[in-house]
């Protein structure tokens, strides 16, 4: 067997953001042993990026805010794809979960009345993001850190699983490399959680970091488990469009909560001249009812510019592609113009928003207290993930759980903002008990040592097969500019095809990358083994949009423009078959209990 350490628990958790952490809290506190793997540093997760807010229908803000009304909000922003019992357990939880994270100590701002203050967002009928000022993510992964490692998690750090463990259909462990040394490490558990995020590196144009290559996406499809509704990719509206270098980089939805408009090169507000009619009584219909709205006005209704993050999306595209754009592609975002209705409001923005005043100014010389910014869409998230039991978050495959942006079925097709990190709260506590829960019921499970042998063959290859070779960045890129030009914003199905053909292609061409180098931190290696997890969840993404022939939330069809009732009744679904090719099914959506039912029709 290949040279490898190996360590033992009862629970391994992969991935360190809010969804890993909060597992880990949770499984440790049931009294089990638990191992926690990340790719990069403690506290460099992606929930560290995490800006606008967590959502939570605290109603400190609003007092006629309640779980059933962000239940709502989210089963119509997924345009009702959502698992409801996922969505009910999520509004119902997300409040104690916050309420934890701050007897944990963290420090939210404040209403005048020393409460947590909440913002609006996207979708939200009420004001309901939690937040410290556009740093969310800092003050959220700081606490669960400091509270993780009060609770004896043996932390992993910069360690990437390569491949799951498996025994007879169970899971058992794990499999990877130490990033910095290179050196192979075998974990075996009696239960496994993947927490590893999303996959924006699969496109050009990204607000994710290089971490987000889809890995627990495909350890787990590999593994056995099903993925589910992977079609719906969020673009969200606004990205930084300029210098080149920054593309990508997110402006967060608090800009727009604050009171930011969206405006073309003809100075229009655009947005308000496409309201759907599924939003239009809960829209304003005027600039002026829009602005008492953000300034907490009871009576007015929420500006079109916080419409769901697909529509408004699909909207900054229209604009550029009809040659309303900004100079750089993009549309404007002006925060600038509230200085019309506030006296002190540079300081206010500088207040609310201080990192993206920061990332304006230096990364774009732009002083968003004076001007506007240009913004346009950008990959930001994925819906789909992998299909878990809505109240334990276990997979089909015994002994696999998954949380957070990895697992699926909360958001159906469209997230709302500050969906997530709540999210990532309330599922990554159940994942952790429930998978303790399951370490305790299970025994061990006995390995197969050949897979070793098998897996570290396989990751060697780049460096010890020798002989001329594929440049995995040349894959790479390819890959991403195929999947942002084919499987984008909007989609047409002989594109798609076409992104599945250059997917076989790359694929072949993955098997014979070669690498310079030794194993001793070597970034071209690590690429070369990522290109799997982007293959694996590229491909499910192409065909599950292939699969679905309407348009519905975040996924636009050209071919097919409009809803069809039929297809909004079915997930998507993908597994691999017996031969190991990728099988697509649609699955009808779980019956909606009548109690949940009347909430949605009151809440129209
Ligand atoms: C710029 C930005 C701003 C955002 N703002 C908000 C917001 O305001 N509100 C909101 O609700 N959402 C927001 N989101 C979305 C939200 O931050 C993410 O969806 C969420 O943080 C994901 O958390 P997670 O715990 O699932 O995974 P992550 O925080 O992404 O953590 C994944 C972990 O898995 C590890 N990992 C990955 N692959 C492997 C592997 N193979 N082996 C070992 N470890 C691995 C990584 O190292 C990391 O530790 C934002 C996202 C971005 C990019």
């Amino acid at each position: 067997m290949a040279d490898c350490q190996t360590h033992e628990y009862d629970v391994l958790i992969i991935g360190a953001g809010g969804a890993g952490l909060r597992a880990a809290i949770a499984a440790s506190a049931e009294g089990v042993s638990v191992g926690l793997v990340c790719k990069s540093l403690l506290g460099k997760a992606h929930t560290v990026m995490a800006e606008g807010g967590v959502a939570a229908a605290l109603a400190n803000v609003d007092s006629r805010d309640s779980w059933s009304v962000h239940f709502a909000d989210t089963m119509r922003g997924g345009q009702y794809l959502n698992h409801w019992r996922m969505a009910e357990l999520h509004a119902l939880e997300a409040p104690d979960r916050v309420r934890e994270l701050e007897a944990w100590g963290a420090v939210m701002d404040r209403t005048a009345d020393g409460r947590i203050l909440q913002r609006n967002f996207g979708g939200h009928k009420y004001p309901r993001l939690a937040h410290v000022g556009d740093r969310t993510g800092l003050e959220m992964i700081r606490t669960l850190q400091d509270h993780g490692i009060h609770s004896g998690i043996d932390v992993h750090m910069e360690t990437t699983v390569l491949e799951l463990l498996t025994d007879a259909g169970r899971v058992g462990g794990a499999f990877g490399y130490q990033r910095e040394r290179g050196r192979f490490v075998r974990f075996a558990a009696k239960a496994v959680v993947i927490a590893t995020g999303g996959i924006g590196r699969a496109y050009k144009i990204t607000s994710n970091s290089w971490e987000y290559t889809g890995d627990g996406q495909a350890l787990a499809y590999d593994a056995g488990a099903e993925l589910i509704d992977m079609e719906f990719v969020q673009f969200h509206p606004t990205g930084m469009v300029w210098p080149p270098s920054v593309r990508g980089i997110l402006v967060t939805e608090g800009v727009r909560g604050e009171g930011g408009i969206l405006t073309n090169s003809e100075d229009r507000r655009f947005m308000f001249d496409d309201i759907p009619d599924l939003y239009k009584l809960q829209t304003a219909d005027n600039p002026d009812e829009g602005w008492r709205y953000v300034t907490g006005d009871k009576e007015a209704r929420r500006p079109p510019e916080l419409l769901t993050r697909d529509h408004v999306a699909r909207c900054i595209v229209r604009e550029v592609k009809e040659g309303r754009g900004s100079p750089h592609g993009g549309v404007f975002l002006d925060i600038a113009w509230i200085k019309e209705k506030m006296g002190n409001a540079e300081e206010h923005i500088r207040r609310k928003l201080p990192s993206m005043y920061h990332q304006f100014k230096e990364l774009a010389g732009v002083d968003i207290t004076q001007e506007p910014m240009e913004v346009g869409p950008t990959t930001h998230y994925v819906m789909g993930g992998i299909r878990v039991n809505p109240d334990t978050q276990m997979t089909r495959v015994p002994g696999l759980f998954a949380a957070g942006e990895a697992a699926g079925g909360l958001h159906g097709a469209n997230r709302l903002g500050g969906n997530s990190l709540s999210d990532l709260l309330v599922f990554g506590k159940r994942a952790g008990e429930y998978a303790a829960n399951f370490s305790r019921e299970n025994g061990k499970v006995t390995l197969d040592e050949s897979n070793i042998d098998r897996i570290t063959a396989r990751a060697l290859e780049p460096i010890d097969g020798g002989g001329e070779g594929e440049n995995p960045y040349a894959i790479q890129q390819e890959l991403q500019t195929s999947m942002q030009d084919l499987v984008g914003i909007v989609r047409i199905e002989s594109e798609m095809e076409t992104a599945l053909d250059r997917l076989a292609g790359f694929g072949q061409r993955a098997k014979s990358t070669r690498v310079p180098g030794n194993r001793e931190y070597n970034p071209g290696w690590h690429t070369a083994l990522d290109l799997h997890n982007l293959l694996v969840v590229s491909e499910a993404i192409a065909r599950s949009a292939i699969a679905r022939r309407e348009s519905r939330g975040a996924h636009s069809r050209l071919d097919y423009p409009d809803k069809d009732p039929d297809q909004g009744k079915c997930n998507t679904i993908v597994h691999r078959g017996d031969t190991g090719e990728m099988v697509v099914t649609r699955v009808p959506l779980p019956p909606l209990r009548d109690d949940l039912k009347k909430i949605i029709e009151d809440n129209q």
